[in-house]
């Protein structure tokens, strides 16, 4: 019988789980889409039952479509959607608020007076990060300011706070592991990334008791087991890391230099910077890869709310697209969008624009648009928003990308990576398995148990060249930030 690793890729919009070979190959996979919570305006939750209730749901289908048990995995390696903010009673696991997602802007007002007052470079020096809602620290303080005798309750100790894996680990640990890894912590804003603590001053400032934060440990390292309970065995947990670090392992990015993008919920270009942390001077975060023994490898990246998500809108809100995939098919039909601008800000725009109050709007449009405009407009503004990312890191890192390797579920769309060389005059590149974060989680949890060497097994890719010409894409690009402009501070103006 064939061995495995199991990864665990939780997700925004769904929980995945696949069985790697250690030899890389994916042997079966399953997974669950889980509601999307809107409680208002700007305001997005998950369930955190119902995200570990699919997450279990889809390990268990995986196994069960190779007919493996407990006895044919190696190790789990853990991915999730970062950020996203969960706290629950230490005691008996229940969450006492649902779980705040990354996209969530109800702290925003918040992080705005933190930077009228100041605190925008010593953030920045402690934590790699600007100050915006998109962080866990915000969402951590308004969870123990609004729910009643919360921030008594963590003083004394009965409340853990987690990230998503946190949340999974303890979860399959059956309650006896609180902890995260580098990748996550460094996303909270809350900890220090030069010398990997949580960093008292900023608990202070965000009113954050020590006693709620989980330990914080390498990526690849055993976290613990997994509860008999679950699979009826033992199983180490040796491998966490944030989902866009997991693909920038899993993308084989191990050299400084190497530059993944990601298109899925939301988009996310990295560049491993090696051991050191680069600040930037351009919007871009300094987060951490990973921790692997003694050594930390750090990241710059860049970071698009809305990705694929506004493709999820056109299908789930609009009801213009049967399926996503639809999408490239519905796009094609028009051979570009005839002035149609498409601006996905929807919970404001990130790098490099880094406004909370953009929000989304669709300009040009006449009497002639279709829905074909519109929904190519919505693939080319994804390809925009990669475009701003891939300019502001060339000017941080003063190098230009050989080529921009790609994962994520829109990458699957050969018209959008078309229009994203096009848009960059790069060469894009897909490796044949697109699902690189989860091989990322494995790699990490292989390399922690011994069944998997760097550098890793690279899988056969299929590449985009550019085709059209310089004077084109200039005027593409001007009329994308035209409109982008025009949406900044939209929210703000309106209140
Ligand atoms: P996440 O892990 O963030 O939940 P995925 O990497 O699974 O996201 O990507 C899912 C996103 O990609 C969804 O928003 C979906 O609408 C979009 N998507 C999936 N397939 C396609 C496609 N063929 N074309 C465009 N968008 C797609």
């Amino acid at each position: 019988m064939s061995k495995y690793i199991l990864a665990l890729d939780q997700g925004t919009t769904s929980s995945r789980a696949i069985l790697f070979s250690p030899y890389g190959d994916l042997a079966s996979s399953a997974s669950y889409e889980f509601e999307q919570i809107f409680p208002k305006s700007g305001w997005v939750e998950h369930n955190p039952q119902e995200i570990f209730g699919s997450q279990l749901r889809a390990m268990r289908k995986a196994l069960e479509k190779v007919g493996a048990t407990a006895d044919d995995i190696l190790t789990v390696g853990i991915t999730n959607q970062r950020e996203t903010t969960i706290v629950w009673e230490r005691d008996t696991g229940n969450p006492i608020y649902n779980a705040i997602v990354w996209q969530c802007r109800r702290t925003a007002a918040f992080c705005d007076e933190l930077v009228e007052n100041g605190y925008t470079e010593v953030i920045r020096e402690k934590t790699g990060l600007l100050i915006d809602a998109y962080f866990s620290a915000s969402k951590l303080k308004w969870i123990l300011d609004h729910v009643s005798g919360a921030r008594e309750r963590a003083v004394r100790g009965e409340l853990c706070f987690g990230t998503v894996d946190t949340w999974l680990l303890y979860n399959l640990t059956g309650g006896k592991v609180h902890a995260t890894d580098y990748s996550n912590a460094s996303r909270t804003m809350l900890f220090n990334i030069h010398t990997l603590t949580w960093d008292e001053e900023l608990l202070k400032l965000f009113d954050i008791p020590l006693a709620v934060m989980p330990t914080v440990l390498p990526s690849a390292h055993r976290f613990g087991f997994t509860d008999k309970k679950l699979l009826g065995k033992e199983i180490p947990i040796s491998g966490i890391a944030g989902d866009q670090q997991a693909a920038l392992f899993g993308q084989n990015c191990q050299k400084p230099g190497d530059v993944k993008n990601t298109y899925g919920t939301g988009g996310f270009l990295l560049m491993n910077t090696g051991n050191t942390p680069v600040t930037s001077q351009n919007g871009l975060l300094t987060s951490i890869a990973w921790g692997i023994g003694k050594e930390v490898t750090y990241a710059l990246e860049g970071s698009v709310f809305i990705c694929g998500a506004a493709i999820q809108w056109l299908r789930d809100s609009m009801g213009l697209l049967a399926s996503s995939a639809e999408s490239e098919e519905i796009a094609m039909r028009v051979k570009d969008t005839e002035g149609v601008c498409f601006v996905p800000a929807f919970v404001g725009l990130g790098t490099p624009y880094w406004d909370p109050y953009a929000r989304g709007a669709i300009f040009g449009i006449t009497r002639g648009t279709t829905k074909a405009h519109i929904v190519r407009a919505v693939l080319e503004a994804m390809c925009f928003q990669t475009a701003d990312v891939v300019r502001v890191m060339q000017k941080d890192a003063g190098q230009t990308p050989l080529a921009l390797r790609v994962d994520g579920g829109a990458s699957a769309n050969d018209l959008l990576l078309q229009m994203q060389a096009d848009l960059l005059n790069l060469p894009i590149r897909r490796p044949a398995c697109i699902e690189t974060t989860a091989f990322g989680a494995a790699s990490l949890a292989g390399l922690c148990e011994g069944c998997i060497e760097l550098p890793l097994q690279r899988a056969s890719v299929t590449e985009f060249l550019p085709q059209i010409s310089e004077e084109e894409r200039e005027a593409k690009l001007a009329l994308w930030h035209k409109a982008a402009e025009r949406t900044l501070g939209w929210a703000k103006e309106n209140e």
